[in-house]
């Protein structure tokens, strides 16, 4: 018997994956033909996506809110490398005006869309039809299920990604809005355990974000990183006025929390292998597995971006110490757009023998051998 209320696609998870796939189904399905089911336990916290694209790409353009042609790296002797990024640029989406978007004009203006709040515990796949089963014991129907819970991960080797930042704003216009700091190594803060460096949005020239950024395998140090980052602002800024408008803090898994489900059941979102496990982008590519999705495209990129991929996760895991030295070395001798291209797995083949021709040869070759 099939149940009264079923559904084409059920979305389970609310967040930026969740909604990107929602966004592209619709644009696939104008005329509303399609039945889709939202579920979401309402987790949500408040994030800075930002990400590098083409000038005139389209990764929701329209909610973008603050871009960038130039990028600053700061080395951790001092030294600042500016470089323009041209023909791509650096955007910025707060995850307020993201989510006000799709919960206040989106979901609302889009009959066939039901929206519910619950927390999915269960998965169960049929035949034609999979059920979704909720915390307080309701189900739901489905031909589809795209699943983007977290994963949890007991990798004692696994590495951490954590922020702690503030936004800001200064009494006096000093900032330079015109160009983001990707790394700045410059305060020496990095240990065996930890490489640490800060990035910052200025969104104008009084207000910035300004993050501490913590590669570790340790556990989130509330306390040691409002230290640090109080460090940075007196070492940076120490005769400014200024007022803290807001926090930002998070952790990003590097790898080893994904479970690429694919099928009728497929998992999407970080948990879905979406995220550059050395990096921790991963809005472009959730956008771009959700167009692949509904415009049924199988896209495989080349094995050897995973490759070094890995490699970099394996000298963070065993030299954290070097990697101020890794990124300095990178940023002084290859252009940043190439770096960009190479993060983003779009550098050819020869680009990326040049760039990786310019690194610490022995460092990567010893993890290769590994
Ligand atoms: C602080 C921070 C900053 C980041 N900044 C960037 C950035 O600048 N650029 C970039 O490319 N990437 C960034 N990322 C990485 C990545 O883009 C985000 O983590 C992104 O939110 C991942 O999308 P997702 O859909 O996989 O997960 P989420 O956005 O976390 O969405 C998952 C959703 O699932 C829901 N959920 C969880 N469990 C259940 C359940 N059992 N049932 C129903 N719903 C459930 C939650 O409520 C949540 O809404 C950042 C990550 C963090 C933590």
């Amino acid at each position: 018997m099939i149940p009264a209320q079923t559904y084409d696609i059920a979305i389970i998870g609310a967040g930026a994956s969740g909604l990107q796939l929602l966004y592209e189904l619709i644009q696939a399905d104008p005329s509303h033909e399609k039945k889709i089911l939202l579920i979401d336990s309402g987790d949500r916290s408040t994030k800075s996506w930002c990400f590098w694209e083409d000038k005139n790409a389209s990764c929701f353009p329209f909610l973008v809110e603050k871009s960038w042609h130039s990028m600053t790296y700061r080395t951790s002797t001092g030294e600042t490398i500016e470089s323009p990024i041209n023909p791509l640029q650096y955007n910025y989406i707060s995850s307020d005006r993201f989510f006000d978007y799709f919960f206040n004009e989106f979901i609302p203006s889009n009959p066939n869309i039901t929206h519910i709040l619950g927390k999915a515990t269960e998965i169960h796949e049929g035949g034609d039809l999979h059920s979704v089963i909720c915390e307080d014991a309701s189900s739901f129907y489905a031909k589809r299920v795209a699943d983007s819970r977290p994963l949890k991960s007991d990798d004692p080797t696994l590495i951490f990604q954590h922020f702690s930042g503030k936004f800001i704003e200064f009494e006096q216009p000093i900032l330079d809005e015109t160009s983001m700091t990707l790394m700045d190594f410059s305060l020496p803060a990095s240990t065996e355990e930890m490489a640490v460096f800060h990035y910052i949005l200025p969104f104008s020239k009084t207000k910035a974000l300004i993050e501490t950024t913590v590669f570790t395998r340790l556990a989130y140090n509330k306390e040691a990183y409002e230290r640090i980052w109080q460090d940075y602002i007196e070492t940076h800024y120490s005769s400014q006025k200024f007022k803290i408008l807001s926090n930002e803090t998070g952790t990003i898994p590097m790898g080893g929390t994904t479970q690429k489900k694919e099928g009728r059941v497929f998992s999407i979102g970080a948990s879905g292998g979406n995220m550059k496990a050395s990096t921790g982008y991963a809005f472009t590519r959730m956008h771009e597995d959700a167009k692949n999705r509904v415009l049924n495209l199988s896209k495989k990129k080349p094995k050897r971006f995973r490759f070094y991929d890995k490699m970099l996760l394996k000298i963070m895991q065993k030299e954290m110490i070097k990697i101020p030295a890794v990124m300095d070395r990178l940023f002084s001798r290859v252009q940043t757009p190439h770096i960009l291209r190479f993060l983003d797995d779009k550098s050819s083949l020869v680009d990326d023998i040049k760039l990786l021709s310019q690194l610490d040869i022995p460092l990567f070759i010893k993890h290769l051998l590994r």
